[in-house]
């Protein structure tokens, strides 16, 4: 079993408590890890060494281009050890082995793409209105980040939160979901092998109620920076209020993937699938709610079942197997509470909505492949986050109708649609009420692009240079050269 530590002021430790916790390998229920269940006063612990490491041990003054060529470093680490990563990821998640060398790719370019812009603001000079002086705007590192990712891509996530809080000079407490913490730990050690001086870089393991509430609500900690889902994102705000500290959320989505009737259908089919079945649909953008146009409804609906039932349910260790299982016990749970309440609804079961056949994978979280027909906007099932694989399709007659269901949600994340009239291209791509919008495609983002939601799928943007300015503040500096009294109160 692998056994790991927490990393609070530069050093590997336990946790004050001395409690740990089992990582669960969702395929067979089987403990895979065993690692320090943190809590509070570790929590305080790292905050107070980042407070140090930003107050008082020079980092945010380290020139942008060293901190720039520590990225690179990191980067260059993720890439040697490429496949060790993968596989620790695979392990926690269940998610197929190419899935997790995907995302490590993404995120070696992550900390690339950030080295390259650590350096690349050195401020505006803007004109001043006022003679003979100089007025100056520059960004200056936020301070301590708080960082909290979630379960679904743990490295990932965490990247988009690590990479431009230590281009910008930030120090930074990373607490990983407490269900997938192997690849933050494995990341800390690169960035430990990297050479960040003690304090910058901390991690601790445990709970969002301790842990998670402690990074939100310490007045000593500048910005928390949180993936995860609304209910818990709203909590962190409140937590965050009591000393006006900075948000940054990336809550979930319910992703609308709109098909109209001149769309190249067998594209559009496969990207029905591509939009929601990688990682078992535990995606923040996955396109769960389908919506056609009615003259193909039917003929798209019999071949996403066609497609789907070919799908290959099964562990990440058998090559044949295209989806993996769903994280944990209780979120089975919930996928499954949530095809009942479908049902209920009166949607039209036409697949799954069942637990596979193979005895092997009943000791794991697996669940089939399901569809649903014929739902209505104002279903559960429709308008909630299932975040498992599971499809919802409505039918509709004109654009209006299509955008104006689409946007009736509270979730504005992401949204697609594929069409060949460019006029509607146009049209609808600028009255979707999302955060990102594809056309003719489904579930791209890359590095460049920022990446975040519209209402209440979050507050602020990752990703591309936005995604830096989020961990700076902005300063004007004013000069005046040539000062003079006034005498307005009298010489
Ligand atoms: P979650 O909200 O349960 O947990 C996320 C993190 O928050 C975990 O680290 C958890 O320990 C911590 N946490 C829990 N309670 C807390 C509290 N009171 N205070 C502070 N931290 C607390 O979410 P999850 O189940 O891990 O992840 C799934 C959710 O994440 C989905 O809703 C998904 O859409 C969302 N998500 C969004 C994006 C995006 O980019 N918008 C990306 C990935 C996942």
């Amino acid at each position: 079993m692998i056994r790991k530590k927490m990393y609070i002021d530069g050093e590997w430790v336990e946790a004050r408590s001395g409690a740990v916790r089992q990582s669960i390998n969702p395929c067979d229920g089987q403990p895979i890890a065993e690692v320090p269940e943190g809590g509070r006063e570790d929590a305080q612990a790292a905050i107070a060494a980042a407070r140090r490491a930003f107050d008082h041990d020079g980092w945010p003054q380290t020139p942008a281009a060293e901190r720039g060529a520590m990225l690179y470093k990191l980067s260059e680490l993720i890439v040697r050890d490429k496949e060790e990563l993968a596989q620790l990821e695979t392990l926690d998640t269940g998610k197929t082995l190419e899935e997790s060398r995907w995302d490590m790719d993404d995120i070696a370019g992550i900390f690339r793409y950030f080295a390259g812009l650590a350096d690349k603001d050195g401020g505006e000079v803007i004109d001043s209105p006022i003679p003979d002086s100089t007025s100056t705007v520059i960004r200056e590192p936020v301070g301590v980040c708080g960082q909290i990712s979630p379960w679904n891509y743990p490295l990932l996530q965490a990247s988009w939160k690590m990479a431009p809080a230590l281009a910008a000079g930030c120090t930074i407490v990373m607490k990983p979901s407490e269900i997938t913490p192997l690849t933050t730990i494995k990341v800390t050690e690169l960035a430990e092998e990297a050479g960040y001086p003690k304090g910058v870089v901390n991690l601790v393991l445990g709970p969002g109620a301790s842990v998670g509430d402690e990074l939100s609500s310490n007045h000593d900690v500048d910005l928390i920076s949180f993936t995860g889902g609304i209910v818990t994102g709203k909590k962190i705000i409140q937590a965050a209020s009591t000393n006006v500290k900075k948000i940054a959320l990336e809550l979930g989505g319910k992703n609308p993937n709109i098909i109209f009737a001149d769309a190249d259908f067998d594209t559009a089919v496969d990207y029905a699938l591509n939009g929601v079945f990688f990682h078992a649909g535990q995606i923040c953008s996955a396109g769960a709610r389908v919506m056609v146009e009615d003259p193909i409804y039917d003929k798209f609906v019999a071949a996403l079942k066609a497609r789907m039932e070919k799908i290959v349910v099964g562990k990440w260790t058998d090559e044949k197997t295209q989806m993996g299982p769903l994280i944990s016990a209780q979120h089975l749970a919930k996928v499954k509470g949530y095809v009942e309440i479908g049902q209920q609804e009166g949607a039209k079961l036409l697949l799954g909505g069942n637990l596979p056949e193979d005895p092997e994978l009943r000791n794991g979280y697996f669940y089939m492949p399901t569809l649903f027909a014929d739902c209505t906007n104002d279903m559960r099932i429709v308008q909630e986050e299932v975040f498992g694989p599971v499809i919802t399709v409505e039918r509709f007659s004109t654009e209006d109708e299509a955008v104006e269901r689409a946007n009736s949600t509270v979730y504005g994340l992401s949204a697609g649609f594929w069409t060949r009239d460019p006029d509607r291209i146009q049209r609808v791509s600028r009255a979707l009420r999302f955060g990102t919008v594809w056309v003719n495609d489904f579930n791209v983002y890359f590095v460049q692009a920022p990446w975040g939601g519209y209402k209440q799928s979050g507050m602020g943007r990752e990703l591309g240079r936005i995604g830096l300015e989020e961990y700076t503040e902005v300063k004007h500096i004013y000069q005046n050269h040539k000062t003079q009294a006034l005498n307005w109160f009298g010489a």
